[in-house]
């Protein structure tokens, strides 16, 4: 069956190809949808397909995912460097995390050659580009309304050996924290993950200005996983290397709400308990209690009633919290997760 989206580029040539993925022209606008694509190969090594703007108001990625599309000489590559630097030029341009038909990339796989456009560029990426690649690296951060401390994070593997190369190349990231989450299954790293893929994603950041400091994390983080994996020539860094201290692994898989409610999502453990202005009282990344007022929610149409506290159900480490103070009840507001040891993660 001929794949609908149409790559004008030879993936298999070498040398620096800058193209395009065409997805066929929508029925409802009539447009086709247009997403750049790089191609960098030289001699014999790994395949690595590197992707930012999956969700368009995440920038740290696409920035990075850019700089490594003009930097990278061939000469430095063994193997090929497959980069879609910006997934969704229309939601990064809108500044929005979704697409403008309101859907969600990373939630669309493995996605459907005869679905709407979004499903037909996520069946591409099953399809041919995770096939073609050996490790992907999808860059994500928190969006417009929220902060995660610049990491790299991972989906825990059934396979044993796949999750010890994820693990593996997730903290060559070298960041200060990495995590763990649960996914639903059909987000772009859960396909690659099944296809037997090592998956690396990240939250770097988030919200509307990106530090320097953040943006030098992405950058540093993915050439240091690059040569990692054996891509990019020059030398593996690690956090000893570097003069850290070893990085923390945060455990943020399925959590157990206070109302007993059993979450995945990355910030729905902690939600709001009335609407309001969210006043966050805690920095991301700091170690917290059970207890511990993370914030509070004014009520701002009526400045009597006293603020609603917003209580970290266990503890560990503060690893998200929601950065735009309007606020809805019920709406997720923070993550916390404990730490677990590599030891305890690859014996499981
Ligand atoms: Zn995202």
């Amino acid at each position: 069956m001929p794949h609908v989206v149409e790559c004008n580029i030879d993936l298999a040539a070498k040398g620096r190809q800058l193209g395009r993925l065409r997805v066929p022209s929508d029925k409802r606008t009539g447009y086709a949808t247009v997403v750049p694509i790089a191609c960098i190969a030289n001699g014999t090594g790994p395949t690595v397909l590197v992707s930012g703007g999956n969700h368009g108001d995440e920038y740290e990625g696409q920035l990075a995912a850019l700089r490594l599309v003009r930097e990278i000489d061939p000469a430095r590559v063994s193997g090929r460097i497959i980069v879609v630097p910006v997934i969704s030029m229309a939601a990064s341009r809108a500044g929005t995390r979704t697409w403008p038909t309101g859907e969600n990339f990373n939630r669309s796989f493995p996605g459907d050659p005869d679905g709407p456009p979004i499903e037909q560029l996520a069946h591409f990426f099953t399809t041919v580009l995770f096939p073609a690649a050996d490790v992907v690296i999808d860059m994500h951060s928190s969006g417009f309304a929220g902060w995660i401390p610049a990491c790299s994070h991972m989906c825990v593997a059934p396979d044993k050996k796949q999750r010890q190369l994820m693990l593996d190349a997730m903290q060559a990231w070298n960041s200060d924290f990495h995590f763990l989450y649960t996914s639903d299954g059909n987000y772009l790293p859960n396909e690659a993950e099944r296809q037997g893929k090592i998956v690396v994603t990240t939250e770097l950041g988030g919200t509307t200005r990106i530090p320097v400091a953040v943006q030098e994390i992405a950058w540093s983080g993915l050439n240091n996983v690059l040569r990692h994996v054996g891509v990019l020539e020059g030398k593996v860094e690690t956090r000893a290397s570097l003069g850290l201290p070893p990085a923390k692994l945060i455990d943020c898989r399925y959590q157990v709400r206070q109302d007993g409610v059993v979450v995945k999502g990355l910030y729905d453990n902690i939600v709001a308990p009335v609407t309001g202005l969210f006043e966050v009282m805690v920095e991301p990344g700091s170690a917290v209690q059970a207890g511990q007022v993370l914030g509070r929610v004014w009520q701002a149409d009526d400045p009597a009633v006293p603020p609603a506290d917003v209580i970290a159900p266990s503890s560990g480490y503060l690893m998200g919290i929601r950065t735009r103070p309007p606020v809805i009840k019920g709406e997720g507001l923070a993550m916390v997760g404990g730490e677990i040891s590599r030891e305890a993660l690859l014996a499981e």
